[in-house]
Order: structure tokens, then sequence, then C-alpha cells
């Protein structure tokens, strides 16, 4: 049987599958069944105040789960879906709370990856799916990252590796613009083409941002952004270094450079793959180049921190 109509068959029967998006893999279940979006918070060991961003695969889809007619909303599809961009809009009452961890809205995107589309256009339903992985740990950017920290998922459907290779941008309206909830591949740059900013920012903690904790996606070893000082407090023999465009210090047990020619997008595109690669093998730490705070360098930057956080060194 094809594996995308045993991956679908398996979203109608409420189970759970782990599927490609242009973004990180995902791990889905049928948005608008509780007990199927149960067992994703179960398999992930995720809190569950944590929301899931649900998967469409036609804007016909929307209805479902919102009854907004923002004309924004259609603008920012027009511009930016099928695409890495998830937008927070009120929520119908098709959608369980579970979801949206008792919000009154729900966060939507078009994923841009031809499995990912074909997966919710067979299994009749919108996909509700978080990064496939335990909760805080390294997104998964290949189908063997899934299987090697979750053997039991009910069906793992592979496309390789991602393109973007970090999670969609978050945002949510407000009457007078948007506001960025977390950085992704679609920068502010790009959104302001389309929509002006919001003049208040979002509080940290507050509750239209849950879910943003300082520290996420760490990888199973102490993880470190790079700095000149750090050299004096570890052993240089005993990590891997995650280089931007190669220019590693001396010493590092490995080297992996993701962006010899300085292209950002190739950094986000490798970084989860480079810790995956790392955590999997002897070093005993992991330290990471910090990018330049531009473009999808903001997004990079992001999740770089809040990998060392766990970690507590500052730098
Ligand atoms: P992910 O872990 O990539 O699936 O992203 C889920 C994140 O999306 C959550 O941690 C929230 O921060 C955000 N999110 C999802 N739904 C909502 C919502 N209704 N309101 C605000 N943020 C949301
Ligand atoms: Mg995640």
């Amino acid at each position: 049987m094809d594996p995308l109509d045993q991956a679908a068959a398996c979203i109608r029967e409420g189970k759970v599958v782990a599927f490609p998006t242009e973004t990180v893999y995902g791990l889905g279940a049928n948005a608008l069944d509780p007990m199927a979006a149960a067992r994703i918070f179960e398999l992930k060991e995720r809190p569950a105040f944590d929301p899931l961003i649900v998967h469409i695969a036609d804007l016909s889809q929307l209805q479902l789960l919102t009854p907004s007619k923002d004309p924004r909303l259609t603008r920012l599809a027009e511009a930016f879906w099928p695409g890495p961009l998830t937008v927070v809009v009120p929520k119908t009452e098709r959608v369980p709370d579970l979801v949206t961890s008792g919000l009154p809205t729900v966060g939507v995107r078009m994923p841009d990856h031809p499995m990912a589309q074909e997966l919710i256009r067979r299994s009749g339903c919108p996909i509700a799916a978080p990064s496939a992985n335990k909760f805080g740990r390294i997104s998964p950017t290949a189908a063997q990252h899934v299987t090697r920290h979750m053997p039991e998922v009910d069906f793992v459907l592979d496309g390789g590796e991602t393109r973007v290779g970090i999670e969609s941008t978050i945002i949510a309206l407000r009457p007078d613009g948007y506001v960025i909830l977390r950085p992704g591949a679609i920068t502010r740059e790009d959104l302001n083409r389309i929509l002006p900013e919001s003049a208040s920012p979002v509080a940290a903690g507050s509750p239209e941002a849950p879910g943003m904790l300082a520290s996420h996606y760490s990888p199973a070893k102490p993880f470190h952004l790079f700095t000149p000082t750090l050299l004096q407090r570890l052993d240089p023999s005993k990590c891997g270094f995650i280089s931007y465009r190669g220019n590693a210090p001396q010493g590092f047990a490995r080297v992996l450079t993701l962006a010899p020619d300085g292209d950002l997008k190739a950094y986000a595109a490798g970084i989860f793959g480079a810790m995956h690669q790392l955590e999997a093998s002897g070093v005993e730490c992991l330290v990471a180049e910090p990018v330049p705070e531009q473009g999808i360098g903001i997004a990079i930057m992001d999740r770089l921190r809040k990998a060392a956080h766990e970690h507590g060194l500052p730098g």
C-alpha cells in the first residue's frame, strides 16, 4: 500500500503520524478529534498549556477552524501560503479545547510540502501537529531523527530532509497590525510588505504567547553558544563545534560547517540536523557559533539561545 494512503488511514483511525513539512517533521493527528490530539500530548510528553498548530491543505478548510472573515488573513494567505507562517485566529467550536490549550484562538498554517498537503487531503481533515520530538528537545529535520527519539509513533512518512529547517513564524493579529509571537523564516521585513506591525509588542509570558519557554530545542548533551571566554571553561577536544562559515577555533573534536558561503538560510536548514548528529556522536558537549541577527538570523538566534538556556552557562 502507498505510504501516504497508510498514513492517511492512520489519521482517520485517530492515530498519530510523523510527516515532513518544509519546516521540520510534524507529529500529526486529526485536529477535530480530541482523543487523537490527546495522543500527541502523550507521545510528546508535552504540557497541556502548550497549544498545537493546525495544518490545512486548502483555504476551504479555514472555515472549519475559524469564524474570522478578517480580510488581512486572506492577504497573508495570498502572500505566504503555502509556507512557513502560522496565523493565530479566533477558533470555532469544532476545534477541541485541548488543541488550543483552552485558548479561544487557534494557530493555523498551510504547509508547503507535497507530502504534508497530500496527507491532509487524503485524511480528509485538518491535522494538528507540533514538531515530532519529545517536549523541549531538538526538532527533527529528517525521518531518522523521529525514529531515533520517538520509536513509538504509529507511522513515519519519510520525505527526506526538510528544506527550511526551523519552525514556522507565528503571528497574531491586533486591531492596529500584527505581532510576531515566534520568529521564523518569514521575517518581519517580509510581513511588513503586507501588513503594518502593531505598535505594542507582546509581553514575554503573556497569555497571547503560551509555550514560548526560555528553554527549548535542547540536545541531551550540554549545548553552548560560542564566545571566546567559553574556551577557558571547557575542553574543546571533547566538544563538537557547529560553525557558520567555517572559521572554527582550534582544537574541537568535530567541526560541522553549515554555510560556507554565508547564506543564513543554509545555517537554518542545517542547525537541528547538526545538533542531532553531534548528540548521537561521541562528543560530550556541543558549541554553536552565533550568526548575525538579521533576516532569518533572528529566528536562528532565538533557537540557539533557547537550546543553550537549559545548561545554564551564559553566552
Ligand atoms: P510547535 O511546537 O512548532 O507546534 O508550535 C506551537 C507553538 O505555537 C506553541 O508553543 C505556541 O507558542 C504557539 N501557538 C499555537 N497556538 C497558539 C494560539 N492559539 N495562540 C498563541 N500561540 C499559539
Ligand atoms: Mg516544537
